[in-house]
């Protein structure tokens, strides 16, 4: 048997190290993550409420039009539920996009270095990847719109970028907008747009109104701290989403991450106690990497990527021995960055305190 040529080197997806696994592995009674930008907190309680008066429909189907949610969501982001679709994960959005619009042969633009999964999805579907490099971490749009010609099918914005953490603004994204020509899809992933709080982070269901190409993608993996559930979602025009809808797996979000995900969006408190506590963890973790004499990426999301000035596979290495375990840059091509997620104070300061020892080795 042989499988599709474009998918036989493809990397398998290398998830942030386990705490199990490490616990085991250097006999370790205590170990943090601060890897895969989950939420310290936990989630909502409302959410647990959700789950456990859904427990006895296991034997169920879920919906598969995720009805109920679609009508909670839709009233709070002031859009039609046809303008909504859910994934296993917003990942499984990025993969029903890329299944619906990229053919063999076509072009897709993207940053580099950016979220793994839409090159992923791109190759599995045979097309050609345009990757543009990072300008100071950031999204150089203006270099990415040159790179955009008549075989461009979909470019991919990450807002704030992952790993780097930095964000382009309303404006950028609005002239890259204008500019862009209507026929190619332009993909807004805001997997942290509910931590931030910049006067000039992109509106982007304003932006929706405006330009039909553009399709946004949202998750309650990160601070709805949901991301065992697996749920995301994409927002667009009703049309782009009937299209997605079409190549959709009949029952793709299980009864309950739905259930959950519908609870979570009426607790506005629990997001607003996540989102000011990762402010003031960022304030926290910076002010003490200057401290350290230590360059960072300007940090929008619930996390931070500094540059430790040395290799970064030792570095990541040492953390691990102490018991917290990050992304090591050596794995994401920034041989001397690592990337932080953003803990509580108490993660947070062992953390630092980790960071001082191995620095001072
Ligand atoms: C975490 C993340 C996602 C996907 O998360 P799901 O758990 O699949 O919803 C998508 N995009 C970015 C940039 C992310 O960081």
């Amino acid at each position: 048997m042989q499988p599709k040529a474009n998918i036989v080197d493809l990397p398998v997806y290398q998830p942030g190290k386990p705490i199990e696994e490490v616990k085991k592995e250097l006999g370790l009674a205590e170990v943090i993550k601060l890897a895969s930008n989950e939420n310290p907190f936990g989630f909502s309680e409302q959410a647990k409420v959700a789950l456990l008066a859904d427990l006895g429909n296991l034997s169920l189907y879920p919906d598969g039009a995720s009805v109920d949610l679609s009508a909670v969501l839709a009233e709070k982001l002031d859009v039609n539920s046809d303008q909504l679709i859910f994934g296993a994960g917003s990942d499984e959005v990025i993969l029903m996009i890329a299944r619906a619009f990229l053919r063999p042969g076509d072009e897709t633009v993207m940053a580099s270095h950016t979220f793994p999964q839409y090159k992923h999805n791109a190759q599995v579907e045979g097309a050609t990847c345009i990757e543009v490099p990072l300008r100071d971490g950031t999204h150089d749009l203006p270099a990415m719109l040159t790179s955009v010609n008549e075989r461009t099918r979909i470019v991919w914005i990450c807002n704030p970028n992952n790993p780097t953490g930095t964000m382009v603004t309303h404006s950028d994204v609005q002239s890259f907008l204008d500019q862009v020509p209507a026929s190619v899809m332009v993909v807004l992933d805001e997997a942290y747009v509910e931590y931030i709080d910049h006067p000039e982070f992109p509106n982007s269901l304003e932006l929706l109104k405006q330009y039909p190409n553009l399709v946004i993608l949202r998750t309650f993996s990160k601070i709805y701290g949901l991301a065992a559930l697996r749920i995301g979602y994409g927002i667009g025009r009703a049309a782009t989403i009937r299209s997605i809808n079409q190549v959709r797996e009949p029952f793709n979000t299980g009864r309950l991450a739905q259930a959950a995900a519908k609870a979570a969006l009426l607790d506005d408190a629990f997001i607003s106690f996540c989102r000011e506590q990762n402010r003031k963890g960022i304030d926290y973790m910076c002010s003490e990497f200057e401290a350290l004499g230590l360059d960072y990426f300007p940090a929008f999301g619930n996390f931070v990527m500094v540059d430790v000035k040395r290799p970064a596979e030792p570095v990541f290495d040492g953390l691990l021995r102490r018991g917290i375990i990050v992304r090591g840059g050596h794995k994401l091509d920034f041989p001397t960055h690592i990337r932080v997620t953003v803990g509580s104070q108490q993660q947070n300061e062992a953390f630092i305190q980790a960071l001082r020892e191995v620095l001072a080795q």
